[in-house]
């Protein structure tokens, strides 16, 4: 999998390396944003900044998809994708994969926590269920 490094993203993807799940949070109004973008969507400030989260959160919606979008994802299906709402950040979803659980574990409210896979020389976020 392609994983973009810029600027504005960079934060997102240095935090995951660390072990960390980092969100821009506004310290203008308080907003929480993902995906990273220079502005603020709700008040638009520019006065955002990377901030720490614990990386535990709920599952809000849940999906299994039997198709694989890359030829090297094809041993790894179904693969469940969950929105997953954060217990730091009410109201900001994050879609990502959920990993270390059988298909049939997913459902909505299942309370999950971040682990960090590495491939290469990237390290994805992606989340598990809290045991
Ligand atoms: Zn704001």
């Amino acid at each position: 999998m392609a994983v973009v490094q810029d600027p504005e993203h960079g934060f997102y993807w240095d935090a995951a390396a660390a072990g960390r799940l980092d969100i821009l949070h506004c310290r203008a109004c308080g907003t929480w944003i993902h995906y990273p973008q220079p502005r603020c969507p709700s008040c638009h400030s520019t006065d955002v900044a990377p901030t720490p989260t614990s990386g535990r959160g709920h599952v809000v919606s849940y999906t299994l998809t039997h198709y694989a979008p890359t030829p090297e994802l094809a041993d790894s299906l179904p693969i469940v994708l969950v929105m997953v709402e954060l217990d730091d950040a009410p109201g900001l979803r994050v879609i990502t994969n959920l990993v270390d659980a059988e298909p049939s574990e997913a459902r909505i409210g299942l309370p999950v926590e971040v682990t960090f896979e590495r491939r290469g020389e990237h390290t994805i976020p992606q989340f598990r269920p809290r045991r």
